[in-house]
């Protein structure tokens, strides 16, 4: 017998997420296919609903009140700002105590490992004590075999972006012996464990010797910001230790790949889609699709299952499969294309004209993916609905350059909440 749901969303990142969370809240049967890791190993685990507009520099303080400036195709203008806050109660729903910010309408600005400062909507709670906007003198700490995050450069920034704080960094080596490549996530596994390790000539658990390096550069510092290494599935014990330990609060700093943050959201919401009853189907991707004949629908879509076409059908698809970092949007020397589908992406046909002379100016790349309605189906060049049960959600939808707009994670969640809830509705 075939395999059979109600609804099936392609791919597992936070939109796929959101849109079979969304979906099976509507009573529907729903499976999610997904075929590696998703974005978020990259991304910070901020998350981000519109921290500028298109061309402006000014950080937005109401992420809400700025959706009307936005161009009629960006997705959060077509799903309506209803969609994009019912998105984040979503997401505060499956975040629970994990992240902070739902309490306010407002942007929090946070720190970035680069020094600058993000407005963000939602953070984790591990980054909380770190906010720019908080005035309590502070010490950065860096690691020397960890050259992602200088902080002392991170420090010159923060004082050049005018931080209302007094800001120190020290870069430290991460007391045991590790190897001098290690990884980040080799580090938290440390301090999750509390692992005894070899420093200052004795045997010390992980948290106490990390505590002891530090201590001499504290020089009254209220809070220390170290990278987002201090642990992962005991990540607020790590935090509570080294906070009493030095006598400051401890909070941690969003870092690039791989981000432990990102994973930790990603374990989230994986915990949430097992909650909501949803099938998961991973490690193999979806390669093709069949339609109903004589019908602007799809029958079912094909995963290559080791070179083994294995058909899945349902009554309703939802494509969340990303942009052009999750594979969700290619493209070769000549075009952009969507592969599963093969739905229309446009673009301007000639390639020198896909980005911008300079490297923060308007790159069209940036915008590319499909062109929704208003209930997220995916149109033609005519501006055709190309098939009535099939719905997109993330990275995958055009018209938005969250890089630029600092809005990745808000329009996942807008649109693959309103996706998956009316996927499920139309059952
Ligand atoms: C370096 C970096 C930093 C970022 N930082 C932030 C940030 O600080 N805040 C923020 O809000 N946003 C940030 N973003 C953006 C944000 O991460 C993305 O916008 C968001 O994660 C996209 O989610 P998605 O679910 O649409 O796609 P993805 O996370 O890319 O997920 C797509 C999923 O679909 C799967 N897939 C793809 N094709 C197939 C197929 N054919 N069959 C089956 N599965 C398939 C992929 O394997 C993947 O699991 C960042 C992005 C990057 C690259």
């Amino acid at each position: 017998m075939p395999i059979r749901e109600d609804v099936l969303v392609v791919g597992g990142g936070i939109a796929g997420a959101a849109s079979a969370i969304s979906a099976a809240r509507t009573g529907a049967s729903v499976r999610l296919v997904t075929h590696k890791k998703s974005t978020l190993r990259h991304a910070s685990g901020l998350i981000d609903v519109l921290g500028f507009l298109p061309g402006s520099d000014d950080p937005i303080v109401y992420p809400y009140s700025a959706l009307s400036d936005l161009p009629d195709e960006h997705p959060y203008s077509v799903v309506g700002e209803n969609a994009v806050r019912e998105g984040l109660d979503l997401f505060d729903d499956i975040a629970g105590d994990a992240y902070r910010g739902g309490h306010t309408g407002k942007n929090a600005l946070v720190a970035t490992h680069g020094g600058t400062v993000k407005p963000t909507a939602r953070y984790p709670k591990g980054a909380a004590e770190g906010l720019a906007s908080t005035n309590r003198d502070t010490l950065l700490v860096g690691f020397r075999s960890l050259p992602d995050f200088d902080a002392s450069v991170a420090c010159e920034h923060l004082a050049a972006a005018g931080a209302p704080f007094a800001v120190d960094g020290v870069q430290v080596d991460f007391p045991g012996d590790f190897r001098a490549d290690a990884k980040v996530t080799r580090y938290a596994k440390a301090l999750d464990r509390n692992e005894t390790v070899s420093a200052f000539g004795k045997e010390r658990p992980a948290r106490e010797a990390l505590a002891e390096a530090v201590r001499p550069h504290l020089d009254g510092a209220e809070r220390v910001g170290f990278p987002a290494l201090l642990g992962d599935a005991h990540a607020d014990e790590v935090r509570s230790d080294l906070s009493s330990e030095l006598g400051a609060a401890v909070y941690e700093i969003p870092m690039g790949p791989p981000s432990l943050p990102g994973l930790r959201l990603e374990d989230l919401l994986f915990d949430a889609l097992d909650e909501a009853g949803v099938r998961i189907s991973s490690g193999n991707p979806v390669v093709d699709y069949t339609p109903v004949e004589g019908e602007h629908r799809v029958k079912s879509v094909t995963v290559d299952r080791n070179n083994q076409r294995v058909p899945l059908h349902a009554d309703e698809f939802v494509l969340a499969t990303g942009g052009l970092v999750g594979k969700g949007i290619t493209s070769d020397r000549e075009s952009v294309s969507e592969p599963v589908f093969d739905l229309y992406v446009p673009h301007p046909e000639d390639r020198y004209d896909w980005w911008d002379q300079q490297a923060f100016g308007d790159h069209a790349f940036a915008a590319f993916g499909v062109v929704p309605d208003e209930e997220l189906r995916p149109t033609d060049a005519d501006g055709e609905v190309e098939f009535d049960n099939l719905r997109a959600a993330g990275g995958v939808v055009g018209g938005a350059d969250f890089a630029a707009e600092k809005s990745g994670s808000g329009v996942s969640l807008a649109t693959g909440y309103l996706a998956g809830r009316t996927a499920g509705e139309a059952i």
